[in-house]
């Protein structure tokens, strides 16, 4: 092992590396690090890069001992250089504390949900579609970093992607060159707002993959004068940014495996899309939806784009409903050959959460043989909602404190986290929702300060 990794140093010093960035990601889904020396790699792969653990959000770890240094220990996988920082390669490390996996580190939950896959000889195959906003400030004012036409629709506007050009272009070729398969690029339904998609990979490699993009997309923006924003709803009167998953259950790995979810045609309820394993794991996410909220829509902003009924800005795409349907993006999940989106998370999520969270969901259905009950054909924008309640179709937690109050309530996605990450996220989020309805905005002011 010794040589294996004398050869990797070698290896990266002959492509010009000289510092390992040791990356991993907090509780809130923040990307953490270090620039550590090349000549470390050994270290970084047996031990681990040290941190202050109390200084971390969300580790709950002490001040004092052996319990608070955190670990980020390196999985040699992950090495990958950075076009972006030249002589820089990211590692992503794996939390240790005291010698032993850290069982509130969000990767290693994440790990843990791969481990139950592996049990049965399963991957899970997720292509990710982050949407995101270009901003500037104006006067401390957030606006959209290009509003030269308001248009009323923007989605897939040819005038603003030209002007974005040198930033699209740069993203893109730093994306690739860190070894992401970008599918496509796009403007988005809102002003300022673009869609990057990555072609489906493992779950875990599409979670790291998923920092990794949100690391170019910061630095680069930012060398054009540009915040790239991934706040969930930034205007009232704009669509949000969602982060849609495309999921598939997978026998093995590599090119000779062979999807699980691939339709019986079968005359199933959603047109033949998914296999009978397939409708289960779906009827489990399905199940699971309310407290999968707290994990793939966590900030108070994520319920602005979730809320239900006519918004501001019409049709905003963003699920509302407890549906799933045949191609149908009105709904939580919309089912395609052998494939489901899982349109809820938004780009605020902590990907190996939700992915986790998504997991415990999807094989609980599988355990208990879940039925998804019918498909949902219907525009659930527009679906009366009479006709939403005969057919005992459920509306997602509308605040993050009903989506962290039906996580406490599920144990099936709850034990999947485990009891110290439990602790510390719903504590954390419970102090950001107090926080915030404390906060006494303009919007109440101008409404009830004169009226009564
Ligand atoms: N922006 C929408 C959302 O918040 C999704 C738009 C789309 O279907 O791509 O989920
Ligand atoms: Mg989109
Ligand atoms: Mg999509």
């Amino acid at each position: 092992a010794a040589a294996d990794t004398e050869a990797l140093q070698a290896q990266l010093a002959v492509q010009g590396v000289h510092t390992l960035l040791v990356q991993f990601t907090d509780l809130h889904g923040v990307a953490k690090g270090k620039f550590v020396p090349l000549a470390q790699l050994r270290s970084v792969l047996l031990h681990g890069a040290g941190f202050s653990g109390p200084s971390i959000a969300g580790t709950g770890l002490p001040r004092t001992g052996p319990r608070s240094d955190y670990w980020a220990r390196g999985d040699a996988g992950t090495l990958q250089a950075l076009p972006w920082m030249p002589g820089v390669a990211r590692i992503v490390g794996d939390g240790f504390v005291d010698g032993a996996p850290f069982e509130a580190c969000p990767r290693q939950v994440l790990r843990r949900a791969v481990a139950r896959l592996a049990q049965r000889g399963w991957t899970l195959q997720v292509g990710i579609e982050p949407e995101f906003f270009l901003l500037k400030t104006v006067d401390g004012r957030w606006h959209p970093a290009d509003d030269a036409d308001r248009l009323d629709k923007p989605s897939y506007d040819l005038k603003s992607l030209p002007r974005q050009l040198p930033f699209l272009h740069q993203l893109r070729e730093a994306l690739q060159a860190a070894g992401l398969d970008v599918l496509q690029i796009d403007h988005e339904d809102a002003h300022g707002q673009y869609e990057v998609n990555f072609a489906h990979a493992d779950v875990l490699a599409s979670a790291d993959r998923l920092m990794l993009f949100k690391l170019a997309a910061h630095t680069l923006a930012e060398r054009h004068g540009m915040v790239s924003s991934m706040m969930p709803k930034p205007f009232a009167d704009q669509p949000g940014s969602g982060m849609h998953c495309h999921v598939s259950l997978w026998d093995g790995e590599g090119p000779d495996a062979r999807c699980l979810f691939d339709g019986a045609a079968d005359g199933g309820t959603d047109g033949g899309h998914l296999s009978p394993l397939g409708r289960q794991f779906l009827a489990g996410v399905l199940l699971h939806s309310a407290a999968l909220c707290a994990l793939a829509a966590p900030t108070v902003n994520s319920y602005k784009r979730l809320t239900v009924g006519e918004s501001l800005s019409g049709t905003t795409w963003a699920p509302a409903y407890v549906a799933y349907g045949p191609n149908n993006r009105s709904a939580l999940l919309r089912t395609l050959p052998g494939r489901f989106e899982w349109r809820l998370p938004d780009a605020s999520a902590n990907p190996y959460l939700m992915l986790a969270g998504l997991v415990a969901a999807g094989l609980d259905g599988i355990e208990r043989a879940l039925d998804p009950g019918p498909a949902c054909e219907d525009d659930l924008f527009e679906l009366p909602a009479a006709s939403r309640q005969e057919r005992g179709i459920g509306v997602l937690p509308q605040s993050l404190a009903e989506a962290v109050a039906a996580l406490r309530a599920d144990r099936v996605v709850a034990s999947a986290l485990g009891e110290t990450l439990m602790r510390e996220f719903t504590a954390l989020k419970h102090d950001e929702w107090l926080a915030y309805a404390r906060h006494v905005s303009d919007w109440e002011r101008q409404r009830y300060a004169a009226a009564f």
